[in-house]
């Protein structure tokens, strides 16, 4: 170390405390980064790696980022899964005496980022923070640009915590350093997000305490629902970002406290395979519930439409709440339409909080605050055409923050400059002192004019003229041809090519003078600015529960506007355990599929005789799109929202369950029979009576019989175990025999129609079951050469032949139709090939005859197999 340059050891000193960190070390106008840093910052950034002498032989590895363009570069960084510490010169190097003395200001991580981006911008960055302790775990997460804190207390079960954390999809998490090593770390552990573990000794319960009592003060109902688990999951985060913003306070909403019975649980396959908020095919816009949906006017009302969708709700006076409101202004139409109007004028207030909060903002912020705060009567005003609970809750809410509004429309000009140090914020009328020094700056101003003119005369330069440049300040400027008339009280500063320049005692007085007004101008303005930003952070909390009321009015309009948009109807929602849809679509596929009109279907769940569905018909029929439909109208039932349907009843549902069979499932591709059957285990194990499952081809992944042997049983256990309300698609046609065993399982198909060899999907679906897969003539539908088909078909013939044939023989006996569930069949095969015919003698041969005669003899002849199958 000791040969390195004061300015190297400096850097390497500082780089010790940050070593997870590129460290951006401020020299100058720039940020520079040394070493293994400039490497990965030239590879990552595309910059020029150059070299430094270092005071070793080998120079040192530079590459370096200009200050004022340096926040695309830390963002850059960031997404690419790096924390950026950010080294400040702390010091004015011209005044310093020897090294400038520089520090860590902030430290940049994806969690801890604060958006520039003030309009529209619909999605949340969360850190979050897990611990876990026995039994208990618990998950806090806070979005440091909103404010947004949520705190989820759980059971310690691996699958839950993991479900939670891609429900919030935080950018970045805390784990503790003990839970390195587990499963979860592993899961946690992908590309998309980045996981910090925290050393144990980070996890200090009495100092949290502590804080929190400084962060919420007297507000001890909120402190007391903590417990120590959430308490040290949101102690760590606390400090985790207080010490990367380096800041002592930090901008907080009331935390949500929320456990996993308040809402409908969706796990997180479930929630990728109905596609509720992102897309499978992630070059697929616009096919989720969400595109579909959204139509919210404010970046805050999206935020909260997004956390609708994904947790609706289980109490059915809840829903209602929401479905009355929604209804209303249906019917009010003109109300909603103001709605969105005044909607239309809000700015991202949250986010523009969080500016103030962190010194971020700039003038123009608080105008952006401004104008939305000035449509809140106009909002005011409109919800008191509305007298639906809701409504009235919002009214008692809302605050129109008038004063607030005055403040900033007094002090703040219209259209000011969005920097903060310049000057030319406050309005005039504001306060004297401003407005003294304004007149004054301008008045000076008035003033080199008048000596412009003096000194025209004077000299009778007519061209002569006062400038202004930065190295100077104010100069008089005479041309070459005029320099004889130049005066002697003239002090030269600088010839140019035609000119020369020159001051005068007089004008240095006037300049001063100006410069003075003006420093005290900028110093005076930019303190007023910052008194009413305090100003308005002290009112944070009034404005936060305001911003709150804006944000679930904006998803109530959008409800509203999208059922009339797409013909919704207000669903009947009640604890009972049926589901009845009367024309039900799919949101999606009605809007995205234009060319081919959706046909509706309904559906009629119950926990009697209506369990199970097994819907049978061939590939591109409809069935995956159709159980997908029910799940939807749930969803969106239990959200608050209008459904596409003609009409609906549903019994609220605990949990949603989707589950595709391996070949089926496009999302990963890398699916396999494993991971299918870990799903449904973990379907058995956590679905109850109140559940809805959907299972689309389960069992494809194995061999045909082990796959319907696995299909069958599953169905029977949730028919006489967990009694959940289940959609089984299947193309094992085996399985509609167990409409006649099981007295909740009825069958259905969707239907097509059969023209010759063609077919044509009615998409509707009917009672009963279908017989035929017609997977050739969706493979002729699809383009696959004649000469494949004609051969597939042949082949297809004599394979039925064969298998009738079969059948024909074990007909004689009904007790061994072919059923894959009969042992005896199999114990007669192995009864046969055992048979050694040469060593046999005639009497062995008869008594190995009557052994198998035996056996047949002594099956199962009760079932009944009359095949119902409809065509
Ligand atoms: P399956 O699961 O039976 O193979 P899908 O549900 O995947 O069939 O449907 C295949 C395609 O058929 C869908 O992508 C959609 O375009 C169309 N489709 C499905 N159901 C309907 C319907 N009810 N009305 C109109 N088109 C439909
Ligand atoms: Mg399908």
């Amino acid at each position: 170390m000791s040969d390195f340059t004061p300015m190297i050891k400096q850097y390497l000193e500082i780089k010790e405390q940050y070593k997870d960190c590129i460290l951006l070390y401020r020299v100058g106008d720039f940020y520079e980064t040394f070493f293994e840093d400039a490497e990965i910052a030239s590879r990552v950034l595309n910059i020029v790696l150059t070299g430094k002498d270092c005071g070793k032989e080998d120079r040192a590895p530079m590459a370096g980022i200009p200050y004022h363009a340096a926040e695309s570069y830390i963002i850059k960084l960031v997404d690419n899964g790096y924390k950026v510490a950010i080294c400040e010169q702390l010091e004015d190097p011209s005044k310093a005496k020897g090294l400038v003395k520089r520090d860590v200001v902030r430290v940049v991580t994806p969690g801890t980022i604060i958006s520039d981006n003030l309009v529209g911008n619909k999605d949340s960055n969360y850190l979050s923070s897990i611990y876990i302790d026995g039994e208990n775990a618990s998950v806090s997460s806070l979005d440091v640009s909103t404010g947004d804190t949520i705190i989820l207390r759980l059971t310690n079960d691996i699958d839950y915590i993991y479900d939670e954390i891609v429900k919030i999809n935080p950018s970045e998490i805390l784990l503790p350093r003990k839970l390195s090593n587990t499963k979860l770390f592993q899961r946690l552990n992908n590309n998309d997000r980045l996981v910090e573990l925290m050393l144990d000794d980070e996890y200090d319960l009495d100092r949290y305490r502590k804080q929190l009592l400084e962060q919420y003060g007297d507000n001890t109902d909120l402190i007391d629902k903590f417990d120590n688990v959430s308490l040290m999951a949101f102690g760590a985060l606390l400090n985790y970002v207080l010490d990367t913003l380096k800041i002592s306070n930090l901008y907080l909403k009331q935390p949500e406290f929320e456990t996993k019975s308040k809402y409908m649980e969706i796990d997180n396959f479930t929630r990728r395979n109905l596609e509720l908020v992102e897309s499978i095919r992630s070059n697929k816009n616009g096919s989720t519930l969400l595109n579909i949906i959204d139509r919210t006017k404010t970046a805050m009302g999206g935020r909260l439409l997004k956390r609708y969708i994904l947790n609706p709700l289980y109490s059915v006076n809840e829903i209602k709440v929401r479905l009355e409101a929604v209804e209303e202004i249906i019917i009010k139409k003109d109300l909603l339409n103001k709605f969105r109007e005044h909607l239309a004028q809000i700015y991202d207030i949250e986010r523009l909080l969080g500016k103030l909060n962190y010194n971020n903002a700039n003038p123009r912020d608080l105008i952006a605050l401004k104008e939305s705060l000035k449509v809140l009567p106009d909002i005011f005003n409109t919800l008191c055409g509305c007298e639906s609970d809701l409504f009235n809750i919002f009214k008692e809410e809302i605050d129109t923050l008038d004063d607030i509004y005055l403040l900033i429309d007094k002090a703040i000009v219209d259209d000011p400059p969005n920097t903060l140090k310049d000057g030319g914020i406050i309005k005039t009328g504001y306060n004297d002192e401003i407005d003294k020094l304004h007149y004054l700056t301008l008045n000076s101003k008035k003033l080199l004019m008048d000596l412009e003119q003096k000194e025209r005369e004077k000299t009778g330069i007519k061209s002569l003229k006062i400038g202004y440049n930065k190295v100077f300040g104010y100069y008089i400027e005479v041309t070459t041809k005029n320099l004889n008339l130049v005066p002697s009280y003239y002090i030269r500063k600088q010839t140019l090519a035609n000119c020369e320049r020159f001051i005068t005692e007089e004008l240095k007085r006037l300049e001063s003078d100006i410069t003075e007004a003006e420093i005290k101008l900028t110093t005076l303005e930019y303190q007023l600015f910052m008194e009413i930003r305090n100003k308005i952070i002290s009112e944070i909390d009034r404005i936060q529960k305001t911003v709150f009321v804006i944000a679930y009015l904006d998803v109530i309009q959008s409800y509203a506007y999208v059922s009339i948009e797409n013909n919704y109807v207000k669903p009947e929602i009640n604890n009972g355990d049926k589901i009845i849809i009367k024309n039900g679509r799919h949101p999606v596929i009605e809007k995205l599929d234009k060319k081919n009109l959706f046909v509706a279907n309904d559906v009629n769940l119950d926990n009697e005789n209506n369990l199970i569905y097994i819907i049978t018909g061939p590939n591109m029929a409809g069935k995956s799109t159709y159980m997908r439909q029910v799940a939807l109208i749930v969803i969106m039932a239990q959200m608050g929202c209008f459904v596409p349907a003609d009409h609906a009843i549903i019994g609220v549902v605990d949990k949603v369950f989707t589950r595709v069979g391996a070949s089926d499932d496009i999302s990963s591709g890398q699916s396999t029979f494993m991971v299918e059957m870990n799903e449904v285990a973990y379907i058995l194990k956590n679905a109850t009576s109140k559940s809805l499952i959907i299972l689309d081809e389960i069992g494809r992944g194995t061999s045909t019989f082990d796959g319907l042997s696995i299909a069958w049983a599953v169905i029977e256990y949730i028919s006489i175990k967990i009694k959940a309300k289940t959609l089984f698609a299947t193309h094992y046609h085996e399985l509609v025999k167990l409409e006649d065993e099981l007295p909740n399982v009825k069958n259905f198909y969707v239907s097509i129609y059969k023209n010759g060899d063609d077919i044509v999907f009615l998409r509707k679906i009917m009672k009963g079951s279908m017989s035929q897969s017609f997977g050739i003539q969706v493979a002729k539908m699809a383009g696959v050469p004649e000469e494949v088909i004609n051969k597939a078909k042949r082949l297809l013939k004599s394979l039925e032949r064969s298998e009738k044939n079969f059948n024909k023989i074990h007909e004689k006996s009904p007790a061994t139709q072919l059923d894959i569930f009969s042992i005896y069949t199999n114990k007669i095969v192995e009864l046969i090939k055992n048979i050694d015919i040469n060593t046999m003698t005639p009497l062995d041969a008869l008594n190995k005859l009557n052994e198998i005669k035996n056996l047949l003899t002594g099956g199962d002849q009760t079932r009944d197999e009359q095949n119902k199958n409809i065509g």
